[in-house]
């Protein structure tokens, strides 16, 4: 798989994509990720990407140019799966977006800045707008970052134990189950005993009805009737 990410600010991509899984996920060349500066798209001495809105207004909008210059030069190379752009107003990640989009080969994902990009790379080239949530931040490379490492750490090989990713939470649409290791009794607190109790069935079928439990409690919007 690949992921191309488009930025103005490469520096704040670089340390969340450069540890854990996705690291590892990179040196077993399971995925190769690039991130592309968009000022090395642009055409003047000052190397700008935001301009004036039309209309005027507070605030500064990247321009067309180096995006369209960028999007249109990786789909000279390759084709394309998905050009994903982060935005508050796009559909909420979620991990069924995450396990789709671990499926595919190319990604690009376009981080948004300043008041956001111009609406015609929306309009034209955009196949996918996705949001991390109702909230509003500076940019889109930490959203950018979220959705590479969501998808990264699902795909086959990532992770060493393959079921541990499958058994997360939103899986089935349920919460996972908690989780306990050693010591057994710290200050009197004690680690349910069924889980050293070495009865593998059992262990399985605790940890399900927690995981029930604990969706029905936290969680009750979740579909995860049996
Ligand atoms: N004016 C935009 C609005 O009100 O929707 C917000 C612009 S925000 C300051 C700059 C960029 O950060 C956005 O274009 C988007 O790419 C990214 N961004 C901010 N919040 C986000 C979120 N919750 N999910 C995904 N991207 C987000």
């Amino acid at each position: 798989m690949r992921i191309d990410i488009l930025t103005v600010l490469p520096e704040l991509l670089e340390s969340p994509l450069s540890h854990s899984i996705v690291k590892r996920a990179k040196e077993k060349k399971l995925v190769e990720i690039n991130i592309i500066n968009l000022r090395d798209f642009t055409t003047d001495k000052y190397k700008s990407v935001d301009d004036y809105a039309f209309g005027g207004g507070a605030g500064m909008v990247m321009m067309i140019e180096p995006v369209y210059k960028a999007i249109e030069k990786l789909k000279s190379e390759r084709d394309y799966d998905e050009i994903i752009y982060t935005s508050p107003d796009g559909e909420n990640l979620n991990q069924k977006i995450a396990n789709q989009l671990s499926l595919r080969n190319n990604i690009i994902i376009l981080a948004g800045h300043y008041k956001g990009v111009d609406q015609r790379i929306r309009d034209n080239l955009i196949t996918r707008e996705i949001s991390i949530g109702d909230y509003v931040l500076s940019g889109g490379e930490l959203p950018a970052a979220i959705i590479t490492d969501a998808i990264v750490r699902l795909i086959p090989g990532a992770i060493s134990d393959e079921q541990s990713a499958l058994s997360d939470s939103f899986q089935d649409d349920l919460l996972a189950p908690p989780v306990f290791t050693r010591p057994a009794i710290f200050k009197g607190w004690k680690v349910p005993d069924i889980l050293l109790s070495g009865n593998t069935g059992e262990i399985e079928k605790w940890r399900h009805e927690q995981s029930l439990e604990r969706t029905r409690l936290l969680r009750p919007d979740l579909n995860n009737e049996e």
